[in-house]
């Protein structure tokens, strides 16, 4: 089979014992890798009404169907899980250099369940699985455990691991590869803590049988091409090559498009240089003194950061991405971007999402500024709007997993209820924080942030943050939004597929992942074919939750987020988002049951790849 290593490794922390199965040419096909390869074990794998953390829960980790060729930005690995914060199906990608390895040591995919009575490590070695002891790697931060691991086990390994924040079952924990990229959405880390697993190790030799090399070249060279001088990339390209995604926060700022104060302020609430302290070009000239980048890419986004302030003398941070600057920054009107490199580097160091991060703390200072919270309760902490050595001072509390660091574990609604105050002041998609480009600047997003099997993602299908360049009548209009809102989600829920990193969508030339995707695997898809692929990978997530009981009523976005109560100033006032109109749309466009998100036996059984799911969902069809 080309294009895999055709094995899939399942292994059981409990008695430490694993199993090798083959992975069905058929699977490779229909499910191609990452995401959906991953909902089909899932779904096989784990019971429903698992909770997230019981020990038979299981944590996927899926190579994108690029990994292990010479694809460029082909090397992401993606987490499947159930979330802690909802018991709900959960999955992030991460870049870095884990899923090549992943496959060098002999495997498509891993997929964990029970719980080590210890904390262990799996060192999977060129097909060799072992257990092995963790006890010096405990409560040790990121660097330090890759550090240490590659000195123990050799240049040639790559570590992904779960920092503190994992260890201490945090619902905003991530899993951390090379020390500053992260599978972070979701609380997958906090999964991983539950099973006293501190890392995953791989190394090795094999490789992938790959259909033709000259397709992938091919594809490779017309990538490069497209940040020529001239070339439709040459922008983008340049621009994520300088300063990646931080350049825009500024201006996303000033619009209103990012949010400040905890989704509740206008621009005018902080000085308008305190957006341009944070962007791009005035934090490089601050603080960059080196570039990085995921294994093969050609752009190389990343930066490394130094930093000088207080107590921190920094030589490898790292440039925060634009989503933490908002939640690091505007969400709590903070303008230093020495405190922003800092909590960003904490958030890498103990492995936490920095979104749900910045946004749990952004809640919090709400609260402390309305009175729910006093200045005792927060261990001292005069947690005042943009105060840095504040913000500093409360992220070092999150990590150390002391005082009130100690709920706030929970992120935000998790903290609310667990402390029973506050939850008004939640702005959360099923709980989980929202990223940082605004449902009521762009309307098109509240329906992918509600409705998307994963609520709260940017990165999920939909019209997406491009629609919010359109002119208000045409933004703020919510006739007919179905079809442009079905095509914007198999958009990108094949770049989920194709295993090529999300930035591909607008880096690359339009037809370069299905080269790479039929240079790797031989697998030459139609359009047609693609947006099936697409719609079974956005089925498949979405019947994971159904199985669980969920029906659309549950899928609750927090009313903040779509202007219910409006704005009463700035940029946004007066909106509010028809929220359900958009989504009777999308699933109208779908020719799903609007009351419950259910969808019918014919619909998948056009889309085909499903059987799986009929025992469940249609038992008197069958
Ligand atoms: S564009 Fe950035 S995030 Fe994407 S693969 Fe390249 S370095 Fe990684």
């Amino acid at each position: 089979m080309y294009g895999y290593i055709g094995k899939v490794l399942l292994v059981n922390l409990t008695d430490k014992s694993y199993v090798i199965e083959d992975l069905p040419e058929e699977w490779a096909k229909q499910y191609l890798g990452g995401v959906t390869l991953g909902a089909r074990y899932l779904y096989r794998l784990m019971k429903p009404h698992t909770p997230a953390f019981a020990p038979e829960s299981v944590l996927g980790m899926v190579c994108g169907v690029t990994g292990g060729s010479k694809s460029l930005m082909g090397a992401r690995v993606y987490v499947v899980s159930k979330s802690p914060v909802n018991d709900l199906w959960n999955d992030s990608s991460c870049g870095g250099s884990f899923a090549p390895h992943l496959r060098a040591s002999g495997f498509d995919a891993i997929f964990i369940t029970g719980k080590s009575e210890k904390p262990c490590y799996l060192f999977i070695d060129d097909g060799k699985v072992e257990f092995r002891d963790a006890t010096h790697l405990w409560g040790k931060v990121t660097s330090w455990v890759d550090d240490t691991l590659h000195e123990e086990l050799g240049k040639d390994i790559s570590v992904f691991q779960i920092g503190p924040g994992g260890e201490h079952l945090s619902w905003m924990a991530a899993i951390i590869n090379d020390k500053h990229r992260a599978a972070g959405r979701g609380g997958s880390g906090g999964v991983m803590g539950s099973k006293n697993l501190k890392a995953v190790v791989c190394r090795g030799t094999h490789k992938i049988d790959i259909f033709d090399n000259s397709e992938i070249m091919a594809a490779n060279k017309k990538c490069i091409a497209y940040g020529n001088p001239g070339e439709r990339g040459e922008h983008v390209m340049h621009q994520f090559r300088t300063t990646g995604t931080s350049e825009e926060y500024g201006v996303c700022v000033l619009a209103a498009d990012a949010p400040l104060k905890n989704w509740a302020g206008a621009p005018d609430d902080m000085p308008e240089q305190y957006a341009w302290n944070l962007s791009g070009p005035d934090m490089d000239a601050k603080h960059k003194v080196g570039q990085i980048g995921c294994f093969n890419c050609h752009i190389r986004c990343g930066a490394v950061y130094k930093v000088d302030y207080k107590n921190y003398h920094l030589e490898h941070a790292t440039r925060p991405e634009y989503e933490s600057l908002g939640a690091l920054g505007s969400m709590m009107l903070n303008g230093s971007s020495d405190a922003t490199v800092i909590c960003n580097h904490l958030c890498n160091e103990y492995g936490y999402d920095t979104i749900s991060c910045g946004d749990t703390l952004a809640w919090l200072m709400e609260c402390y500024d309305k009175g729910i919270f006093t200045k005792e309760e927060l261990d001292g902490i005069d947690f005042k709007w943009g105060d840095p050595d504040a913000i500093i001072a409360m992220m070092e509390k999150l990590c150390a997993c002391e005082g009130i660091g100690v709920p706030l574990q929970l992120a935000s609604r998790g903290c609310a209820r667990a402390l029973g105050k506050g939850e008004e002041c939640c702005v959360t998609a099923n709980g989980i924080e929202l990223p940082m480009h605004g449902g009521r600047f762009n309307p098109a997003l509240i329906r992918t942030f509600q409705y998307d099997p994963t609520p709260g993602r940017h990165i999920k299908g939909g019209r997406g943050v491009p629609f919010s360049h359109n002119p208000d009548e045409v933004k703020y209009n919510y006739e007919g939004t179905g079809k442009d809102d079905v095509a914007g989600l198999l958009e990108w829920e094949w770049s989920g597929l194709s295993g090529v990193c999300s930035f591909g969508n607008f880096l690359l030339p339009p037809d370069a992942q299905q080269q790479m995707v039929y240079g790797v695997t031989g697998f030459k898809f139609t359009q047609e074919e693609l947006d099936i692929l697409a719609l079974r990978s956005f089925t498949m997530r979405h019947a994971f939750n159904l199985r669980e009981g969920y029906r659309r009523k549950d899928f609750v976005i927090d009313g903040r987020a779509y202007g219910n109560p409006p704005m009463e100033k700035g940029p946004l006032k007066g909106i509010t988002v028809d929220n359900e109109k958009l989504g009777d749309n999308f699933y109208g466009e779908l020719g799903w049951d609007l009351e419950t998100a259910e969808f019918p036996k014919e619909f998948c059984d056009r889309v085909g790849g499903l059987d799986y799911i009929y025992p469940d969902f249609f038992p008197d069809q069958i």
